[in-house]
């Protein structure tokens, strides 16, 4: 049974790695998800079979065994329907705090595996008597509890039920800085401490951690929360991880990693597109609440109509396509779908710009691209893109903001400064959808929209594709 447990894992680990390689990119990436899949159904079922020989093995009478199998049960199940509930529910846009949510499960599951394990083992023995062991205990139970509040913070965050403005309290870094330091003093305690008494400084860091998690992201305002969504991610893997250590289960461990490198890559790339410093996002106090934009004179914008826009397009010969956040509100993706079919079959080249982070989560634009069946061939990157638009005449910026606002390249003082963006003022014609003149998510006002070469088309963004595809014919 264990070796065949232990087969079933390393299977299971294979085909994590190979879920992660298939998602990265748009053509496999359905593939990648039906090998995640198959590897967490495998790695269930083993677990429990493990589980199963456990209880089995004489040290319990059967009926703590029917128990045991009953709890298991009964709590997969109602973690099931509130998965599956859940996820039926769930918009596209509301996916990040979906995943933020989720990562607070994580964290909360590390922090009870990691008191499960110390009150077992200090049942046993009275104490934890292998140091590396309790090193263990209190490390998972420390990120996880991070872990825990900060996606409980980001969740409320994303989902506006908080405001997005950072929290910066006076000596914010003392006191992130101070809490580390009595971590590790308390887990010195808790190594030497003899008998139950070590339950104090564990108890005490988790409290501390809690706080740590809560202001840690508390601190990091509305523009780099991307970044926090996946460093949540990289912070649950490694929550996980310390879980499969202190269970000594090689495939928790594995998968932890997995999840807490790729965690630690995805944020590295998002704050390199983003032109941040991992360490600044931490330490937190950018970004702002969003609403109406600062007093100053940016002059008048100009009006377009759609019959006036599909006129412009069926005369370009070239034609870019900026899509972000609102076009995720408006589902504007499929009517944009047939607008690009109609202009190719007209000889029109329309191609997609994508910044890293338009939208709310990694990768937003191009799942709606593709659920909408635009081929991948012409939905580019922000790099491969932005040399071109010079030579482009008209860009459509169907409901994106901050990931165009020219204020990241000229204004130092912006919030946004450095913040590589689409380029799209350097085209000919640039055409904004919008319902109104209201910033985007980092709260910003947007100069692109008062440029002479600029014509903003007021309206739900849905409804105003329809209208071109219509008056396109
Ligand atoms: P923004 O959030 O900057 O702007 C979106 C714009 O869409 C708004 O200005 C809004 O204007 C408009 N809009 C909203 N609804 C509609 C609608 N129904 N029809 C037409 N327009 C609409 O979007 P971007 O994609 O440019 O930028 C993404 C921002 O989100 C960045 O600041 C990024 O840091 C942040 N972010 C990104 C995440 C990610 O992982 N990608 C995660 C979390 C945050 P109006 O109200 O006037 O219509």
């Amino acid at each position: 049974m264990v070796s065949f447990v232990t087969g079933a894992y390393i299977l299971s680990a294979l085909l994590f790695i190979l879920a992660l390689a298939g998602l990265s990119k748009h053509e496999t990436a359905r593939r990648g998800n039906a090998f995640g899949m198959a590897g967490m159904a495998l790695a269930l079922v083993s677990t429990l079979l493990l589980v199963l020989r456990q209880l089995t093995d004489g040290s319990y009478d059967s009926f703590n065994v029917w128990v045991g199998l009953l709890i298991i049960v009964v709590t997969m199940g109602i973690g099931a329907t509130i998965g599956i509930r859940l996820a039926q529910r769930v918009e596209m846009t509301g996916m990040p705090e979906l995943i933020a949510m989720m990562h607070s499960f994580v964290g909360l599951a590390a922090v009870l595996v990691g008191y499960n394990t110390y009150i077992e083992t200090a049942s046993v023995h009275g104490i934890v008597t292998d140091s590396v062991h309790a090193g263990e205990i209190f490390v998972g139970v420390f990120i996880g509890a991070v872990t825990f509040t900060g996606s409980i913070v980001a969740n409320l965050k994303l989902s506006a039920r908080m405001r997005s403005a950072p929290m910066m309290l006076p000596g914010r870094h003392l006191l992130n800085l101070g809490i580390l330091v009595a971590s590790a003093l308390l887990m010195v305690w808790f190594m030497v401490a003899d008998g139950w008494p070590a339950i104090a400084p564990l108890a005490v860091m988790t409290a501390l951690a809690l706080l740590l998690g809560f202001h840690l992201v508390a601190a990091i305002g509305g523009g780099d929360m991307p970044v926090v969504v996946s460093m949540l991610n990289s912070y649950s893997g490694w929550a996980a991880a310390a879980a499969g250590f202190m269970l000594s289960n090689n495939l928790l461990i594995v998968t932890g990693a997995l999840v807490g490198s790729s965690g630690a890559i995805l944020s590295y790339i998002m704050c390199k597109a983003m032109n941040r410093s991992f360490v600044s996002v931490i330490a937190g106090g950018f970004g702002s609440d969003g609403g109406p934009a600062e007093d100053r004179d940016y002059g008048e914008h100009r009006e377009i109509q759609a019959d006036d826009v599909a006129d412009l397009l069926a005369h370009a010969s070239t034609v870019v396509i900026t899509p972000g956040y609102g076009m995720a509100v408006a589902q504007a993706q499929y009517p944009v779908a047939e607008m690009t079919k109609k202009l190719r079959e007209k000889g029109v080249e329309v191609r997609f710009g994508i910044h890293p982070v338009a939208g709310r989560l990694p990768g937003h634009m191009n799942v709606l691209l593709a659920e909408a069946k635009v081929p991948y061939d012409i939905v580019l990157e922000m790099d491969e893109i932005n040399d071109d638009l010079p030579d482009t005449d008209v860009v459509l910026v169907i409901g994106a903001n901050d990931t165009v606002n020219p204020a990241a390249l000229e204004e130092p003082g912006s919030p946004i400064a450095g913040m590589p963006v689409l380029e799209v003022w350097r085209a000919k014609e640039v055409i904004v959808f919008k319902r109104s003149m209201a910033t985007g998510y980092a709260g910003v006002q947007n100069p692109l929209f008062f440029k002479d070469n600029t014509q903003m088309l007021f309206g739900d963004a849905k409804d105003k594709v329809n209208e071109i595809v219509a008056a396109l014919g």
